[in-house]
């Protein structure tokens, strides 16, 4: 077994990716107040040697002994953050700094999960990671995109005051298997609607755009970025850069499903972001950016999830 890694956050969907493709040479120790993660995602580890499951909530203390730390804990689905928003909020401050503290008395590497929506509605497209952002700090998306702007604050605090080993990723829209049905993210959404013949539900006009990765294809990015033997300077975009927009989403998923499913729109969303494209010349620079699964194939194999574990 090469490290000991400890990941919070990995009974939920990318977690749970992270833990399973980690397992493959490491001992994981996977941290997660079940908040929003499941036990199912997980149940296929639990009786690994290398795997060890701790139920606790970031916000207190912990201590453990580990070689590298993957930050994912936080609500992440705007129905879950705006339930929880001051948990949200706090999970991404005294979480963070709780992680970053363990990191440093471990000596070893923090890698925390951000996201594309600290750059909340962008005023530029493609987002790149020299753009400061365009959020509103208190309106009902703020308990998450600013968590994860103070997260990302607190990072390279540590690192400019304590040299604390740092990386920083700006997770972009990412969907695949093991999504939960009913945690409002619009890919899970529309699949689980099409499948059940009932209206799709968009916000909007249609036309605000998203860029969505394949979750085989973010993991990997991840991997490799985690492998890098350098500290990296600046946060750095992950995700796919295919742009479309939701009604177009929307239209692909009723024909693959050939559903009887209608499009309906209602009121938009305050503050949504009206595009979502991450600039990834610095990823590209910095690994062998490898997209595997195209959003048709993406689709369909999520699709056959749903379908298998929701029916
Ligand atoms: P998820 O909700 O499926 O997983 C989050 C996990 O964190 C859950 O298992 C939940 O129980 C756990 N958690 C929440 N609060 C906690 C706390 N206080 N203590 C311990 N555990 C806690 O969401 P996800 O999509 O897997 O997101 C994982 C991370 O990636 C999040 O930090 C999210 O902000 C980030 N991210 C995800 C996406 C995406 O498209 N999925 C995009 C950008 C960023």
């Amino acid at each position: 077994m090469n490290k000991r890694i400890l990941i919070t956050g990995g009974a939920g969907f990318l977690g749970r990716h992270l833990c399973k493709k980690l397992l493959e040479n490491n001992k994981v120790i996977c941290i997660d107040n079940l908040l929003t993660g499941r036990k199912k995602n997980i149940k296929e580890f639990t009786n690994l040697p290398n795997y060890t499951f701790v139920k606790h909530d970031v916000k207190n203390k912990i201590t453990f002994k580990c070689d590298q730390i993957f930050h994912f804990a936080s609500p992440a689905s705007p129905i879950h953050y705006q339930k929880n928003p001051i948990d949200t909020l706090l999970t991404n401050v005294l979480g963070t700094h709780n992680m970053l503290n363990l990191a440093l008395k471990n000596d070893c590497e923090f890698i925390l999960a951000s996201t594309s929506e600290i750059y909340g509605d962008p005023n530029i497209s493609p987002q790149k990671e020299d753009y400061y952002g365009n959020v509103n700090p208190i309106g009902p998306r703020a308990c998450y995109d600013e968590g994860k702007r103070a997260a990302e604050t607190l990072a390279f605090d540590f690192k400019r005051k304590h040299n604390a080993k740092i990386k920083v990723l700006r997770i972009f829209n990412t969907y695949g298997p093991y999504m939960a049905k009913d945690d409002g993210r619009v890919i899970s959404n529309f699949i689980v609607n099409s499948l059940s013949n009932t209206d799709l539900n968009i916000y909007g006009d249609g036309k605000n755009t998203r860029s969505f990765c394949y979750v085989d294809d973010l993991i990997d990015s991840i991997i490799k970025i985690s492998k890098i033997k350098k500290i990296l300077p600046t946060p750095i975009n992950v995700g796919n850069d295919y742009e479309i927009s939701i009604k177009e989403i929307a239209k692909i998923i009723i024909d693959l499903n050939n559903s009887k499913s209608k499009i309906k729109h209602t009121k938009s969303l305050i503050n949504e972001p009206k595009i979502r494209k991450p600039d990834l010349k610095l990823l590209k620079s910095l690994i062998n950016f490898n997209p595997k699964t195209n959003l048709v194939d993406g689709l369909i194999k999520t699709t056959r999830y749903f379908k298998d574990n929701y029916n």
